[in-house]
């Protein structure tokens, strides 16, 4: 299992996360980043990988991902 390191707080609701990895991000009522879980599933391993690289406020990362 893959865990989420999430510093939200930097989160400036670009919206990229959660139309890339919508099984794991959402936004709020504000456009600002929801995360759905912090577990994530293999099977979004790579969506959420794209996610985490396209954020323009690195405001998300890995804390232990599983290859
Ligand atoms: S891509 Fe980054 S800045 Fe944009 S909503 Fe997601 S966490 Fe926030």
């Amino acid at each position: 299992m893959s865990v989420l390191s999430t510093n939200v707080s930097a989160c400036i609701g670009a919206g990229i996360c959660a139309n890339t990895a919508p099984e794991v991000f959402e936004l709020d009522a504000n456009g600002l980043v929801v995360i759905k879980t912090v577990e994530v599933e293999a099977a979004q391993v790579d969506s959420t990988d794209a996610a985490i690289a396209m954020c323009p406020a690195a405001a998300l990362a890995w804390a232990n991902k599983d290859a």
